[in-house]
């Protein structure tokens, strides 16, 4: 049986985190009412002018610092012309012979081996609006709100030859992507977008075979699922004698199947021609150089340092970088005083448990790296037993009060005072005089018990180590 090989090349669109728009100043703010981000420019008014947001040539110009990729000194932006009523100028500014970067690449390696995938380009781009189809036929509604966000696109060369390859390249970059800074990544927010092209050539082929298009999947097991059907299905038309004829396919993940949405006869004439209301975009060497100064930390560099720095096990490490947000915040806990390894039992235990089960960013997270250093601290010092803690940092999380006050106003400052502890421990004894006999008869696991009975009558305040220190002396 003839064997066949698949090829993919990837169309990745990224929207850039900026607070504005490509063009104008309107928020890129996502989920605001719709119509309520807009003004002359973004809604294409006549006369009006695009003023480039410089933010977000730098954001793509980091892209191209961390892939490799050749930054052009003067790239230009065209006039991508087609009509739909997403698009009130009738035409999306682009970049097409001009783009911002071109080149570079990011490895894959899969059971296959290491392929280098490489980047054909990057450009800027306007985003299209919104449209809203109603529950009764015909019925559509438009938000302007996304018309000018600011978006990548990343243009692959056909280098996949497996899902598994596409999947982790995807990973990688949307690694890239929120880690840089570049993208907020958000895949249900619309900000990372992969259209698939997809051909199948015989193995004895060298030629690539014609290739059909996927478009606009938003999750990277749909953009899986789709290659995989797609492929299939390539190889079951070519094998019943048919030809794979050049088009545009949607995917419905509910039917697991493709539909056509254009064919090649049908594809858009789009008339680029360059934008005659902006100035070419110009980097130098000190611009690139700024960039690269300022280039965020990506995560297996964090992952490292976090070893090599805080003596973390590799574990710890993965999972503290998990966001940068998190990363961030338990640096933070450092730089509060606290121990290293006790902050990061505390971000990979409770803090990360809560903010799971609550479903909270944490950014928004209640306790404040200080205040936990501050616990931290306080059980170090053996102001409160390690257990106290559990129930102070869940006091913390209701009240969003400081240890300190917790402790007080409750009163859980731990007994160290050998006074009276002596006096405690003495009653535990005089109230249990078989427990004293048989542990004096060499029944030495009868310990647990004295100490456990110390914690109940002062309600769990006694300091273990005075406990024990002083149970001995007085059984001995
Ligand atoms: P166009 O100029 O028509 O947009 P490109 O050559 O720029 O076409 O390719 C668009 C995308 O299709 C790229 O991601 C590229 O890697 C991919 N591609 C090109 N040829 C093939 C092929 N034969 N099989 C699979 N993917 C392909
Ligand atoms: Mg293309």
């Amino acid at each position: 049986m003839m064997r066949y090989i698949p090829t993919i090349g990837l169309e990745i669109h990224s929207q850039l985190a900026t607070d504005t728009k490509i063009f104008c100043g309107c928020s890129t703010e996502f989920g605001a009412p719709p119509n309520t981000h807009s003004d002359p420019v973004c809604l294409g008014m006549p006369g009006v002018l695009p003023v480039l947001n410089r933010r977000v040539v730098e954001l793509a110009m980091r892209m191209a610092l961390y892939t490799g990729g050749e930054i052009q000194p003067v790239s230009t932006f065209a006039r991508k012309n087609y009509f739909y009523p997403d698009l009130p100028k009738g035409y999306q500014i682009s970049m097409f012979e001009q783009p911002l970067i071109r080149g570079g690449h990011l490895d894959v390696e899969t059971e296959r081996g290491r392929t280098r995938i490489r980047f054909n380009r990057i450009h800027l781009e306007e985003d299209a609006g919104k449209l809203i189809h109603g529950e009764s036929a015909g019925e559509s509604w438009f938000d302007v709100n996304r018309c000018g966000v600011p978006l990548i696109e990343m243009v692959t060369e056909p280098d996949f030859g497996t899902v598994e390859e596409v999947v982790q390249f995807l990973e990688k970059l949307k690694e890239i992507l929120i880690f840089g800074g570049v993208s907020r990544g958000n895949m249900e927010q619309g900000n990372l977008r992969v259209d698939a092209n997809i051909s199948i050539r015989p193995e004895t082929e060298t030629k690539l075979g014609t290739r059909t298009e996927i478009k606009n999947m938003n999750s990277f097991v749909n953009v899986a699922a789709a290659i995989r059907f797609e492929i299939d299905r390539q190889i079951g038309l070519v094998e019943r004698g048919g030809r794979v004829v050049q088009e545009t396919l949607l995917y419905d993940p509910l039917k697991d199947s493709v539909s056509s949405m254009r064919s090649k006869e049908e594809a858009h004439d789009y008339r680029y021609f360059p934008e005659p209301d902006l100035v070419p975009v110009v980097v130098d060497a000190a611009w690139i150089e700024r960039i690269r100064a300022e280039l965020p930390e990506l995560r297996p560099d964090m992952r490292a340092r976090f070893e090599r720095e805080y003596g973390l096990p590799a574990y710890d490490a993965d999972i503290l970088t998990a966001t940068p947000a998190v990363a961030a915040w338990y640096e933070e806990v450092i730089r509060a005083g606290a121990d290293p390894k006790k902050a990061s039992n505390w971000v990979m235990g409770e803090v990360l448990r809560v903010l799971n089960e609550t479903g909270t960013d944490i950014g928004e997270f209640k306790i404040k790296p200080g205040m936990l250093a501050a616990l931290i601290k306080l059980v170090g010092e053996g102001v409160i037993s390690g257990s106290m803690a559990k129930t102070v940092f869940e006091e913390m999380l209701a009240t969003g009060n400081a240890p300190e006050t917790i402790i007080e106003e409750k009163g859980l400052r731990q007994i160290s005072d050998t006074g009276a502890l002596r006096t405690v421990v003495e009653k535990v004894v005089a109230d249990n005089p078989d427990a004293v006999e048989k542990f004096r008869a060499g029944k030495t696991q009868l310990m647990g018990f004295f100490v456990g009975e110390v914690m109940k009558a002062t309600r769990g305040k006694a300091n273990p180590k005075e406990v024990n220190t002083i149970i001995r002396e007085l059984l001995a």
